[in-house]
């Protein structure tokens, strides 16, 4: 096949960026996309490092869209193939898979449609490619790149190899002039080099994108009392959807259950069960069916679901790496998202024996030295954020401002007076005590445990029954890391003094000590970190804007159930969000909104649109402003000037056509019913145009007794009044069109 791409790249550029506000609604490249895709239309091998919800999607898409002929794409994950295919045809873009669950009048079709050049893009699985007669077929369609996704499965260092991968540097030899891209969020050195030579990738250039997710706020929080903040969150969170990673498969199904007995709908997913009942439970999630997924690491790899709005660790993960990879599985959409890690000393312990056992010394060695710098993150005092990108040798120069430490600086006070009382009454208790029941004695409860070693009798039990439990666990734990004790656990993990804290105790050492921070405190920024953390943060519950919200989540949700789709294909997160915040109620707004393209607009615009109306308080184009009313003047001027001057407004062919309707006589029904349009739709095509100074008969929808009535009620309420309080106030006799087109007729009397 010979080379398609043939035109020099700058001049298919601004094509690109075209063709991504049409197809995706989006204005601008991200960092690196654009660079990209100018080195592949130019022709050249292509390798995409990039974290998960970096966007590698666009990078070979949007060349495929440009270009012409096909996009072979190789993909490892039947599930990830449907979703992609799914969300480009949601944009219009012709696309599809073949693999081993697709029949073969189906795979006929596809292949026909890919020959006569009909396809933007063709999925397949490596098997399939790489199959008898699959290459062959191959050389009869134009194609005009190759994407090997998730290009890391050809790395045997990697943790996820396929050795069907290792097969495909035989595409080079079949076809040696089509680029090739290789995409991956994998980004370490091995596994990079592997691409490269086992692709065959000819002087291939490497974009390395910064791995940092600034839309995920990083969570640590004290092991105790889990299930209680797991559930807390979530009734905070009920729309949300998230993942409780876990280890072992029993405490997945424990955790889920003991969701579900609090009305919260959650399923499992652990490798013990039969592929028809994990593809069950993560379809139910991928639908928002179930809202949360109670999982061991094994869920999660093969999807695409972009609105994940929350991940929490249940178990410390065994490395950074992991964790990254997991935490990364949220907010791919890249609205705001939070990753909640618990974390207790006796899970670094009991990680410690799992990652050394049955495993050669050296790797045994690897293996620790790796769980401790998970420690030491979950233990920093300083920005989280900052420690994770320096582990993948990337610096961060500023504070985040969205980590827990960076929105709640810990405060640190003298607290060696505490840590005496603790360590004098491990002394007395002759250091056979583990962390709860030090806790307890220091604390002067009467249970079993201290009754039974008669701990009740040492000088300083109840020495510490002023503090709650809560503040004793963080200090003991802080003393702990400070290497004040250390735990014995081949002795019940009893609590053993050393010589640091034999110092302390005896006042020679002062010990600085962080003051307790109850949970939700990290979920909230302080004053001082607000403006950083403003970038990443949603509309505060309970305000107009997230009530919406809701309801544009309802109605995605309703509309993903009619099409059989993922309700994130429709609009993900942060489309929605904008949504929200600008109350788009025209074609126009509609289409500035981040993530509308033409192809949804026209499938999905009007129904949101007409929520958006029916929500009460739609900013219709031309205005910025919130009320109707308060519609200020220069852009007005603007718009009349415009008109005049007959300058670059945008026309719109359609509202046209309804103000022409009635001018000839027939109501906003009648029109409706002969466009084939929404009511709401037609209603908003007369408004704009009144509001732009065109000449309707304002008394075909309010009479001049109805304008006067509603004219007094404003007087009443005065210019802050919003249209919902007007709505009120008239007691719902006026609809909201009414009162709309009322605003701009007393404006236009006042002369403005
Ligand atoms: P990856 O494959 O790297 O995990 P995706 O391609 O799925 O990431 O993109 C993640 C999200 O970001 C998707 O919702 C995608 O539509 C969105 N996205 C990609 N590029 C842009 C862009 N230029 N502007 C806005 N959103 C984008
Ligand atoms: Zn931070």
């Amino acid at each position: 096949m010979s080379d398609t791409l043939t035109t020099a790249p700058t001049d298919l550029l601004p094509a690109a960026r075209q063709a991504l506000k049409r197809y995706y609604g989006y204005d601008n490249f991200r960092p690196m996309q654009g660079d990209i895709i100018q080195n592949i239309l130019g022709g050249r091998d292509t390798v995409v490092l990039m974290p998960t919800g970096g966007g590698k999607s666009v990078c070979f898409q949007i060349p495929a869209v440009v270009s012409e002929g096909t996009c072979v794409v190789v993909s490892p994950l039947i599930a990830l193939m449907k979703d992609q295919v799914e969300a480009l045809k949601a944009n219009g873009i012709a696309a599809a898979y073949i693999n081993s669950s697709v029949g073969q009048s189906e795979s006929n079709d596809i292949a026909r449609a890919a020959v006569s050049g009909h396809l933007k893009l063709l999925y397949v699985s490596p098997e399939k490619l790489l199959s008898e007669g699959f290459l062959q077929f191959l050389n009869r369609v134009n194609i005009s790149l190759f994407a090997i996704d998730e290009a890391h499965c050809i790395s045997s260092w990697g943790h996820d190899f396929r050795p069907e991968y290792t097969q495909l540097g035989a595409l080079r030899n079949h076809f040696p002039n089509t680029p090739i891209i290789a995409l991956t969020a994998t980004a370490d050195r091995l596994t990079k080099r592997d691409i490269i030579t086992q692709l065959n990738l000819h002087e291939p250039k490497v974009f390395l994108s910064s791995f940092d997710r600034p839309n995920i706020n990083l969570i640590v929080r004290g092991g105790q009392d889990r299930i209680n903040s797991i559930i807390d969150y979530i009734g905070r969170h009920p729309q949300d959807p998230g993942i409780v990673y876990c280890l072992s498969r029993k405490t997945c199904e424990t955790i889920a259950a003991k969701l579900k007995t609090k009305g919260i709908k959650a399923g499992h997913y652990h490798a013990g069960m039969t592929p028809n009942q994990r593809g069950a439970v993560q379809e139910a999630f991928l639908q928002d069916d179930l809202q949360v997924i109670v999982a061991t690491i094994a869920f999660g790899m093969g999807i695409d679901k972009s609105n994940v709005r929350w991940v929490m660790h249940y178990n410390l993960p065994k490395n950074i790496e992991g964790y990254y990879q997991e935490i990364g599985r949220a907010g791919r959409d890249g609205a705001p998202s939070t990753a909640i890690l618990f974390y207790s000393f006796a899970d670094v312990m009991q990680m410690r024996e799992m990652v050394t056992k049955d495993v050669p010394a050296r790797q045994a060695q690897l293996n620790t030295a790796k769980l401790e710098r998970m420690q030491q993150f979950a233990e920093a005092a300083s920005c989280r954020r900052k420690i994770l990108l320096n582990y993948f040798s990337e610096t961060l120069h500023e504070e985040c401002g969205n980590c827990d430490i960076c929105r709640n600086p810990p405060t640190t006070f003298d607290g060696t007076l505490i840590a005496q009382k603790a360590l004098s009454a491990v002394f007395r208790s002759r250091e056979k005590v583990a962390i709860n029941l030090l806790i307890d004695i220091l604390r002067g409860m009467r249970n079993q445990a201290v009754l039974q070693g008669g701990y009740d009798q040492i000088k300083t039990y109840g020495a510490g029954s002023d503090l709650p439990y809560l503040d004793w666990y963080s200090y003991i734990h802080q003393m702990l890391n400070d290497g004040l004790f250390y735990i014995a656990y081949e002795e019940g993990y009893a609590l053993k003094i050393t010589e640091r804290g034999h110092q302390v105790l005896k006042g020679q050492l002062t010990l600085p000590l962080k003051k307790f921070q109850p949970a939700e405190k990290a979920e909230k920024p302080t004053r001082a970190s607000k403006k950083a953390a403003s970038a990443a943060s949603t509309a505060a519950v309970g305000t107009p804007e997230a009530q919406l919200f809701d309801k544009l989540r309802r109605l995605r949700k309703a509309i993903a159930d009619e099409q059989g789709v993922p309700p994130y294909v429709v609009f993900s997160d942060a489309t929605l969000q904008e949504m929200a915040a600008e109350r788009p109620v025209s074609r126009v707004g509609m289409l500035g909104i981040s993530g509308v393209g033409m192809k949804k607009f026209e499938t999905y615009g009007e129904a949101f649109i007409k929520l958006i109306l029916e929500d009460g308080g739609g900013q219709y184009v031309p205005s910025d402003s919130d009320s109707m009313f308060n519609e200020p003047r220069p852009r007005l001027a603007k718009a009349a000037a415009d008109k005049t001057a007959g300058a670059d407004k945008p026309v719109n062919d359609s509202e046209d056509a309804t103000v022409q309707f009635h001018q000839m006589g027939l109501t906003p029904e009648d029109i409706s019913e002969r466009r084939g349009l929404a009511l709401s739709t037609v209603k908003t095509h007369l408004y704009t145009a009144y509001a732009k100074g065109r000449e309707l008969r304002i008394q075909d929808f309010v009479s001049d007794s109805e304008l006067a009535e509603i004219l007094t009620a404003r007087a009443q309420l005065g210019n802050d009044a919003s249209l919902r309080d007007l709505f009120d106030h008239l007691r719902e006799k006026y609809d909201y069109f009414q009162l709309r087109m009322a605003g701009l007729y007393h404006k236009r009397l006042r002369g403005q």
